[in-house]
């Protein structure tokens, strides 16, 4: 019983993520930069810094992809 119906997998969004919403946003860019995690989602656009928050159910559906920036480069080292 793997199908239940509309649900679907929940995404795993950490603060500092990109993201890419399948519509762009008004200024031209569909990448925002996440600032909130939670029952609600806070993002900002990377091109023109407009802030959004929205029901987490509603980010999943707009979201086309998530990328990592801390994965891609190493963690800052203190000596
Ligand atoms: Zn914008």
């Amino acid at each position: 019983m793997q199908n239940r119906g509309l649900m679907r997998e929940p995404a795993t969004i950490h603060l500092g993520d990109i993201v890419e919403m399948r519509k762009p946003h008004a200024c031209g860019t569909n990448r925002w930069t996440v600032l909130r995690t939670g029952a609600d989602i806070r993002i900002q656009c990377t091109q023109c810094g407009r802030a959004v928050l929205m029901p987490r159910t509603q980010f999943v559906r707009a979201l086309r992809t998530i990328s990592h920036p801390e994965a891609s480069a190493p963690p800052e080292q203190q000596p």
